[in-house]
């Protein structure tokens, strides 16, 4: 759990140096822990190293894990509120206790889905934050709207009730080198930016893991998802 602290400062620090040497400030890069697979423990200790956003992609174990953190915190850190976001792939089936239980969606790829999540929103909650998933490398096995229906389905998701569009998301296909990953992430800022001159309001781009942080910070990230730099290799599925 002291590498988990380690790790945290580490990943700071990366995100940081990155943002320098892009002529970023350093404060417009947020830090998503991706917990998935490790238990409630790994939370708490990154908790206690002062981190609060937290990404989950699996629904019942994040779900479990959720409630034996806040637990955890009502004894030891009362007052702390943590900020949890869905970032796996969405059935539609669940889409009730992913609108019930988190802050932010960054996969929604397609409007059913975003419809759900709008209806079944709970009433004394504010809005749900969500990102559009974009397939930005055009992979066939990847989850994400395609680029060119983006805009159709932003414009509609802009207009649920319950739902806040705040931005992109990307996964892109795994690439070398500092100048081929900033690639795919290019893409997703000038979409991004073809989305704003029509209009939508969008402050968030969800891009970044462990191995091609910088590059998704030099294109412009908002939000890094970062997982195995922080807690380690997975060892289970995912
Ligand atoms: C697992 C995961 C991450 C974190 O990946 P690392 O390479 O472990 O940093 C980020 N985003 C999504 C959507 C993930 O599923």
């Amino acid at each position: 759990m002291v590498a988990i602290a380690q790790n945290l400062q580490a990943v700071r620090e990366t995100i940081v140096a990155a943002a320098q040497a892009h002529g970023r400030a350093p404060g417009s890069v947020a830090l998503l822990a991706v917990s998935k697979t490790f238990g409630p423990e790994a939370v708490l200790a990154a908790v206690r190293a002062g981190q609060r956003r937290f990404g989950e992609n699996y629904l019942q174990e994040a779900l479990d894990k959720m409630a034996s953190v806040q637990a955890e915190m009502a004894g030891s850190l009362p007052g702390e509120v943590l900020e949890w976001h869905f970032i796996g792939p969405i059935q539609s089936n669940k889409t009730r206790q992913i609108a019930e239980n988190f802050d932010w969606v960054h996969t929604v790829d397609r409007l059913k889905v975003a419809q759900r999540l709008s209806e079944q929103r709970p009433e004394h909650l504010p809005p749900l934050n969500v990102c559009i998933q974009v397939n930005i490398s055009g992979e066939d096995s990847k989850s994400g709207v395609a680029p060119e229906a983006c805009l159709a389905l932003a414009r509609a998701v802009a207009c649920t009730p319950r739902l806040r569009l705040r931005g992109l998301m990307a996964i892109p296909a795994p690439a070398d080198g500092l100048e081929q990953q900033r690639v795919p992430y290019r893409c997703l800022r000038e979409l991004a930016d073809r989305l704003r001159a029509d209009g939508l309001e969008l402050d968030t781009l969800s891009m970044g893991m462990s191995a091609d942080m910088e590059a998704a910070i030099a294109e412009g990230a908002t939000m890094v998802r970062v997982g195995t730099a922080l807690f380690g290799r997975r060892v289970a599925a995912g």
